[in-house]
């Protein structure tokens, strides 16, 4: 496995027509909402705009093309997941606002699914659930406490249940599985395939999609470019990890790289061997995150935390690319699966992601301010976003739901320190995860270098 030969590309972007492809803005427009970013959250705050107020005019202005961000870059988990667990969940909103708000997420991964198939849109969605495998008897205390913990909050075997070795294995033919956690609320995608379908249909269904369009700044329901305005009585910002490029925001949410590697079609012995046969996406209890998905052509796409956070909450094309990560994506995937060196690295890339210092996502609207928002998805955005833009538009259009009062709604992001507060901490904190991890394999002991790394960077 040898990443210097691999494409410096998301795997995903060979699937669609991941260009720009539309007409910038040229001058100054009026329309009902106008979204900035086209990504998962605005293309599904537009979707349901749509749907519920058919004659609305609705103008998207992005700054690359669609799919451009997190969305088109993505492991493909459309999961239901909370960033702080389902514990913390609770102690921080009560039983009742918990359980809902898991059941709305749970629903909204059935949505996905049955949107893209109404809609017409090919993702690749495949409802197979997600599996966490615990490597070492610490780990699979990690598991016990994880599924006690659900089902505490009231979550039942029909969500969330411990797998014994054999089961584990049997799902997943990774070394050392000595058990594991079978989640049911997860479906692999193609992310791209699913935001470029997104972005047609609402393009048919009269919204306006305008690339290569910069959004500069904000002021009362006027968005400013470079070469006009786009004024509407509400503006939403759906950046997510972007956010932070906005004057005046940059300690609202911090960009967070997340890195990807892509093997080449693997042939049917190999995946005797892996397993997956429901493409349930898959990933370990360890302190680093890793996270990987069976293809629909029978790649793995494998990814992972671990990138630097950058000076000033900066983004960069060139940060997309980290030879040290992608490195250390290969031997953690080897570790797991050592017959894959017999197999080519074809494409590895990365992409920015939003954490709010609280690591609560939100979504904000502000009917006074004319301004609305949403993100802070910790690297759980894909379905996260779809929830977000059915609710943004409900709110928007005044629609009373039984998501228009989830505990997230209207929940207020605390600032991030300045610099170098801001760097120095959360590079630590990323540093003694990882350093965690060395040292929980060696000793088979919880490492308090976990928890100081979980305060330090938030929980990264
Ligand atoms: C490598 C990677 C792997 C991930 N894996 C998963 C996963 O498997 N499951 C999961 O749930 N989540 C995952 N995530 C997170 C998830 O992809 C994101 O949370 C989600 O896609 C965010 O969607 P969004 O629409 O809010 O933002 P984005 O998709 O980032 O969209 C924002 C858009 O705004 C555009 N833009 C930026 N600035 C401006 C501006 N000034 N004016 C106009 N447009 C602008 C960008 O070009 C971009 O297209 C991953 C993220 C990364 C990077």
């Amino acid at each position: 496995m040898d990443i210097t030969t691999a494409a410096k590309a998301p795997l995903w972007w060979g699937a669609v027509d991941a260009r720009v492809t539309r007409e910038p803005l040229s001058g100054d427009i009026d329309c009902d909402v106008a979204i900035i970013g086209a990504g998962f959250t605005g293309l599904w705050c537009a979707y349901y705009l749509m749907q519920l107020d058919p004659s609305l005019s609705v103008a998207v202005i992005e700054k690359d093309h669609v799919g451009f961000g997190a969305s088109g870059r993505n492991g493909g988990w459309c999961h239901a997941e909370y960033p702080l667990g389902y514990g913390s969940l609770a102690s921080d909103h009560g039983h009742d606002a918990a359980m809902a708000y898991m059941r709305a997420l749970f629903a909204s991964v059935d949505d996905v699914g049955g949107v893209a198939d109404a809609e017409g849109i090919d993702c690749d969605f495949d409802k197979g659930g997600v599996l966490t495998v615990a490597r070492s008897a610490l780990q699979k205390g990690y598991a016990i406490e994880e599924v006690s913990e659900a089902h505490d909050v009231g979550l039942t075997e029909a969500d969330i249940r411990l797998l014994d070795a054999s089961e584990a294995s049997a799902m997943l033919g990774a070394t050392g599985v000595v058990g594991g956690v079978w989640h049911a609320h997860g479906a692999a995608i193609h992310p791209a395939k699913l935001v470029h379908g997104l972005a047609e249909v609402i393009e048919s269904s009269g919204v306006k999609i305008f690339e290569r369009t910069q959004a500069k700044g904000i002021s009362r329901g006027k968005v400013k470019t470079a070469v006009g305005s786009v004024r509407a009585p509400m503006v939403v910002v759906a950046l997510e990890g972007y956010h932070s490029q906005l004057p005046g925001e940059a300690r609202r949410i911090v960009p967070l790289y997340s890195l990807m590697i892509a093997t080449e079609p693997l042939p049917g012995d190999a995946w005797d061997k892996i397993g997956l046969d429901r493409r349930q996406t898959f990933s370990d209890f360890r302190n680093l995150i890793i996270y990987g998905q069976r293809t629909a052509d029978g790649r793995l796409a494998f990814g992972g935390r671990g990138a630097p956070y950058h000076w000033g909450s900066s983004i960069e094309p060139g940060f997309d690319i980290d030879d040290g990560v992608h490195t250390e994506l290969v031997r953690s995937l080897l570790e797991l699966f050592p017959f894959l060196a017999d197999y080519d690295v074809t494409h590895r890339w990365g992409g920015p992601l939003g954490v709010a210092r609280d690591w609560r996502p939100s979504v904000t609207v502000d009917h006074e301010k004319r301004v609305a928002w949403a993100g802070g998805y910790v690297g759980d955005g894909v379905n996260t976003a779809h929830l977000a833009g059915q609710t943004l538009a409900e709110l928007i259009t005044r629609t009373d739901t039984e998501r228009t009062t989830l505990p997230w709604v209207n929940h207020p992001w605390p600032k991030w320190e300045p610099e170098p507060l801001r760097w120095a901490g959360i590079n630590a904190g990323l540093a003694l995860a990882g350093s965690a991890d060395r040292t929980e394999a060696r000793t088979g002991r919880h490492s308090r270098k976990a928890d100081l790394g979980l305060w330090l960077r938030g929980r990264i």
